[in-house]
């Protein structure tokens, strides 16, 4: 293969579209066929919640099925990597990126490869040749050394002996993407940055942020499989249940990260002052408020997490799919991604509803190149204002119980005269855990936002509280599963408000389908997110109209009636001996926690539950039931909503 001159024109900035054209103009020119980016939620693929590299929708033609379009592909992927939420903040990661990527489906291998990213970065880009070093796999007893690649980068392409790095195989192994199927070495590519090395021993694999990775070529080899030879161990290869394959077809799959070429095309320090990012960080810049005590690394840091977490919601919410927030899977990313979003918004001084008008920003800046999201903007935009609306409640009711509890303790405490969910223990002096738990489990106020909260009112929370906190769930959990297994499992993280408030319509359903069906009602099983209820309970025959209405009366007259909700911890005898409802097969002697509603004369349900629940029955909308249908031989299954 020949390759290209430097153009002169390329050595200037490019703006990101330019990029993008090239980058597909380019790979066409050498043969491969353009395919459409696939939907951020993978189809038919239940392993993986997002499309997080180009190759994952390939695999089926990695594993040799033939593509229409033929051995030599390439397209821009949407992806989205929730293991990286973490990094976010810091120079070039992101939670949604976009993948360059160029595949061989059993045509070119190593050598070609190997030379078509060279040339892409080198020739059509103009990126700096001397700042490139690249590793290859260093091999392991499984698996030899990639001498072939390292032959390639050094004498094909002439990289120098020294830029040339060898690592094991947790850096230079890619795949595969679950337990098992294709996978193999890969050679990756590094750009040096102007921060200065952080040591003597910098490498590409440090994380410093000398050396940012721009590309990947991975070479798909092998395929690991399920063992089937584990009784002959001499031929079993790693560990007695897998050994590696030799693929008859192999591949070789690269990607490129979009947002860090375009970083360094543009001259940019970090992916965020791209033309991909500035307007939407300028955005966000327009919404916050002056705050002289906010350190500048704070500031810049919410302004990201803000910008890419808004951006990945705006991308999964437009993908045609209608996700929106809510307590699983996908939606479950995205509520937690909306509400991070919310806290550093607060952390710069943003009290109105506003991810709305920063996801305007992000349409309009990627329509252009990604029409679903103009499609999809209704939608993007009413989830996210209803989104955003119903956590700044729940936060603004925590904050409130907060103040009354803490509000004394803002400017100094007197050890003399603690504030209740105050403790000292060993001469420290911090916030109680199992206070903090009792407001999150009570208002929905996350517990990293208390502490957050009341790091800036200077009260100690620490370490211990957060343990305390954690110990509280894990032992109210406990109780949970003691009092009705499987009833609810709320985690921290989605004990939200709707939630609970339909986890207190449920016991009030069961008390409400015994007495107007009967006493051989019991529940047989619940599911609750922050949408409906499922509840399935012991009954012969289907329900009638009119018994359906009379149970969805019955309900709805306990909620009008204001009932207080009490719970008490007693003993497993104790709550035999005042009727409540639920699980007995429990250890003697053991506690439990019996949720009452209504009081005195008046008490309508008791049930042994782990909570959490609403103070009052008020607290609840309408109760309808949507559906009533078989759920197995003698159970039915109530779907209900609170409207
Ligand atoms: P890193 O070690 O930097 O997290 P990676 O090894 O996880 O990268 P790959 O899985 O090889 O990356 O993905 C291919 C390319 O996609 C990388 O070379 C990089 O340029 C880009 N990339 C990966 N993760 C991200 C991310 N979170 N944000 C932006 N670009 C990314
Ligand atoms: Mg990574």
């Amino acid at each position: 293969m020949k390759l290209l001159p430097v153009k002169k024109e390329i050595l200037k900035d490019m703006t990101s579209q330019e990029i993008r054209e090239k980058f597909v103009k380019y790979f066409r020119s050498r043969g491969h066929k353009e395919i459409p980016s696939a939907s951020l939620v993978p189809e038919n693929d239940p392993t993986v919640l997002f499309t997080t590299a180009g190759m994952h929708p390939l695999v089926p033609y990695l594993m040799g099925e033939n593509h229409p379009e033929g051995r030599r592909l390439c397209n821009i992927q949407k992806c989205l990597r929730t293991d990286d939420i973490e990094e976010v903040g810091d120079n070039t990661h992101n939670t949604f990126f976009e993948m360059l990527g160029y595949w061989s489906l059993g045509d070119y291998w190593k050598k070609e490869s190997i030379k078509m990213s060279w040339e892409f970065f080198t020739k059509i880009m103009g990126l700096d040749s001397r700042k490139i070093s690249v590793t290859v796999f260093e091999g392991n007893e499984d698996i030899p050394k990639d001498s072939e690649s390292a032959e390639i980068w050094e004498k094909e392409i002439g990289i120098p002996k020294d830029k040339i790095y060898f690592l094991p195989m947790q850096e230079n192994f890619w795949g595969p993407i679950g337990e098992i199927g294709p996978c193999g070495p890969c050679s990756e590519m590094f750009y040096e940055t102007d921060l200065p090395k952080c040591g003597e021993n910098c490498n590409p694999a440090c994380d410093c942020g000398r050396y940012v990775e721009i590309g990947n070529n991975v070479f798909m080899e092998y395929e690991k499989k399920e063992s089937r030879i584990t009784n002959h161990e001499s031929q079993v290869k790693n560990n007695e249940k897998y050994e590696y394959v030799v693929l008859k077809q192999k591949n070789v799959d690269v990607g490129l990260g979009f947002e860090r070429l375009v970083m360094i095309k543009q001259n940019k320090n970090n992916i965020f002052e791209t033309d991909l990012f500035q307007p939407i960080v300028d955005k966000i810049k327009n919404l916050e408020i002056e705050n002289g005590d906010l350190s500048k690394e704070q500031k810049n840091k919410s302004e990201k997490i803000i910008a890419d977490h808004l951006r990945a919601v705006s991308f999964i919410m437009g993908d045609d799919k209608g996700v929106g927030p809510s307590n699983v899977d996908q939606g479950y990313v995205v509520r937690k991604l909306i509400r991070r979003a919310i806290r550093h918004g607060k952390i710069l001084g943003i009290e109105k509803v506003f991810l709305f008008k920063i996801a305007e920003t992000v349409i309009e800046n990627y329509k252009s190149v990604y029409p679903e999201l103009e499609r999809n903007k209704d939608f993007i935009i009413e989830q996210l204002v209803k989104e955003e609306e119903k956590f700044r409640e729940t936060l603004e009711r925590g904050l409130k119980e907060l103040k009354k509890i803490y509000g004394t303790a803002i400017g100094g405490v007197d050890p003399e005269n603690l504030p209740k969910g105050m403790v000292i223990q060993n001469n420290v002096m911090r916030a109680d855990g199992k206070r903090i738990f009792h407001i999150y489990e009570t208002y929905g106020l996350p517990v990293e936002m208390s502490q957050e909260i009341m790091k800036e009112w200077g009260i100690a929370f620490d370490e211990q509280t957060i343990k305390e906190a954690k110990e509280e769930l894990k032992k109210h959990q406990e109780l949970s599963r003691a009092g009705a297994a499987g009833k609810f499992k709320g985690g921290l993280a989605d004990a939200g408000e709707e939630t609970i408030k339909l986890h207190t319509a449920a016991h009030l359903l069961l008390e409400s389908l015994r007495r107007i069906l009967g006493d051989h009602i019991y529940q047989k099983g619940s599911n609750i997110t922050a949408e409906r209820l499922r509840f399935d309970f012991s009954h012969p025959k289907k329900l009638t109209d009119e018994e359906k209405r009379k149970v969805e009366d019955l309900v709805n007259e306990q909620i009008q009636k204001n009932l207080p909700v009490n719970c008490e911890e007693i003993s497993l005898e104790e709550a035999k001996k005042i009727n409540a409802m639920g699980v007995f097969e429990n250890k003697y002697g053991e506690k439990v926690k019996v949720y009452t509603i209504g009081e005195g004369d008046n008490i309508f349900s008791r049930e042994i539950c782990g909570g959490p629940h609403v103070k009052n029955t008020s607290e609840l909308s309408k109760f309808k039931i949507k559906k009533e249908q078989s759920s197995s031989a003698g159970v039915r299954r109530i779907k209900g909503v609170l409207e």
